[in-house]
């Protein structure tokens, strides 16, 4: 599709991949038969076996300085082709590591005995990712053998847990901040839109959490003897958290907003020109109307504005029947997904202080922040970076990518930013629908053998970048202190 270079590379690069078709699904098929499970303890011996069989493809590919690495429970394993002086240096990081594959009677075949069905392979960690891993090494590869030599430095850094939450990541990448310096991340582990459309991540969500604990009384009351005179712990909570929020969806919590990027003209454009349906949105999750911010449209809301839900509500009686109590207790769990530019200890401050000032008559409040906090990322996109990568993928699919942003948080990416000054671009080839994560996962092999093409591609653009043109602008760096 679309890729004019096709001819005038046959000899090379190109027809090394041709060739080796069959080479690099059985490949793919050795690696997807360990079970490397990072949840599972007893996995820790296979999670090392994956790190070995990838450090090992490595070096087969002419990576260099392979190392497999202890980080905590699992290893990591780094490699480099560092020969290409004056040129950018890109990072590729993934993981070797799969989620468990549990229900196992739900899989049609044995999850770690790869089996190939109408052009695809069914195993867990197919999509998520050992192919997305596998294939950017191979376009290492064919580019060295072809060429000699790589069109820019590149390191590779995957680890072992990702899918039990990179634990070890953020302290290992500190510790090789010189090692692991580059001018932009590249990562596999993700998707493109569709078959033949592809997209650019270009930011994700932060994310703060916190409990509210209210008391009215010492006990719960009689609503006979007290009801109308003493204050009920459940409308005093409903008040307090209706403050927080008006009927549509903006969030008046005093400077709430106050540091939030606006969205640029060119960013909305971006966005809405990704293909929306309401009817079918709201079918797909059984919602007969949506709701929210006044101004924004439904994936600008999802995706780049932020939001504050109460995820859950307790207090009072709730068994069978009738108890005329007037509850002395409830209690709510509130999360907040950011956007750039929040900071999650920021955005508590202002919801402790608007959730005391707006205290209920007779309420004693109790705030407690919860962890799980997750700084917002945004890719800026007028970075020559994200401009390579974008005009690599519109040339090879024949049509631009969607900009499109993710409404959770992937907390790696602004690792990278705050420890490596770089930002991470999102480029796997997995769909939405290959089961990720569940029963009967898959990838598609055609999309794997485009994945190889499209990186080689990759690097070979990014080379012609300026080293240092793509890196971030560090006074936006700010630690954002020690988290679990
Ligand atoms: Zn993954």
């Amino acid at each position: 599709m679309g890729d004019k270079s096709n001819m005038n590379e046959m000899s090379g690069w190109r027809s090394i991949l041709e060739d080796n078709r069959q080479k690099y699904v059985a490949q793919l098929v050795d690696l997807l038969r360990i079970p490397s499970i990072s949840a599972d303890t007893a996995s820790v011996p296979d999670v090392l076996r994956a790190a070995t069989w990838v450090a090992d493809r490595m070096k087969g590919a002419g990576i260099e300085n392979v190392e497999v690495l202890p980080t905590g429970q699992h290893a990591c394993v780094y490699g480099d082709w560092l020969h290409a002086p004056g040129k950018p240096t890109v990072l590729i990081y993934g993981h070797f590591d799969v989620q468990p594959a549990d229900p196992l009677e739900l899989w049609d075949s044995p999850p770690f005995e790869p089996v190939i069905v109408d052009g695809c392979i069914y195993a867990r960690g197919a999509t998520d990712m050992k192919a997305n891993l596998l294939l950017c090494l191979i376009a290492a590869e064919v580019l060295l053998a072809a060429e000699g030599e790589l069109p820019v430095n590149v390191k590779y850094l995957f680890e072992g847990q990702e899918e039990i939450g990179s634990r070890d990541l953020g302290p290992f990448v500190s510790a090789h901040r010189n090692r692991l310096a580059c001018d932009l991340v590249l990562t596999p582990d993700g998707m493109q839109w569709s078959a033949d459309q592809p997209a650019l991540w270009m930011g994700t969500k932060g994310l703060c959490a916190l409990q509210i604990d209210l008391e009215t009384a010492a006990m719960d009351l009689h609503s006979g003897l007290f009801g109308g005179a003493v204050p009920n712990a459940i409308h005093a909570l409903v008040e307090l958290l209706g403050s927080a929020r008006d009927v549509e969806g903006k969030i008046l919590v005093d400077g709430f907003y106050d540091t939030v990027k606006p969205l640029t003209d060119e960013e909305r454009s971006g966005i809405n020109l990704v293909p929306y349906d309401a009817a079918a949105y709201k079918a797909a999750i059984g919602a007969d109307a949506l709701v929210g911010e006044p101004g924004y449209t439904t994936f600008e809301r999802a995706w780049a504005r932020p939001t504050l839900e109460v995820n859950g509500i307790w207090g009072g009686y709730q068994g069978d029947g009738v108890k005329t109590v007037i509850p002395a207790k409830a209690h709510a769990k509130i999360t907040c997904r950011l956007v750039a530019n929040q900071e999650p200890e920021d955005i508590l401050d202002k919801l402790e202080t608007h959730f005391q000032r707006h205290k209920p008559t007779g309420a004693r409040l109790t705030i407690s922040r919860l962890g799980g906090r997750a700084r917002p990322y945004l890719m800026p996109r007028e970075n020559v970076g994200i401009q390579a990568v974008s005009d690599v993928l519109e040339e090879f699919y024949g049509r631009a990518p969607f900009y499109v942003r993710v409404g959770g948080t992937l907390p790696i990416m602004d690792m990278f930013l705050q420890e490596l000054n770089a930002y991470s671009v999102v480029v796997g080839f997995g769909l939405e629908d290959e089961r990720m994560h569940s029963p009967n996962e898959f990838m598609r092999l055609a999309n794997y053998e485009k994945g190889q093409v499209v990186y080689a591609l990759l690097f070979k653009k990014l080379g012609e970048l300026a080293p240092g043109s793509m890196v971030a602008d560090a006074s936006v760096s700010k630690p954002l202190g020690h988290q679990s």
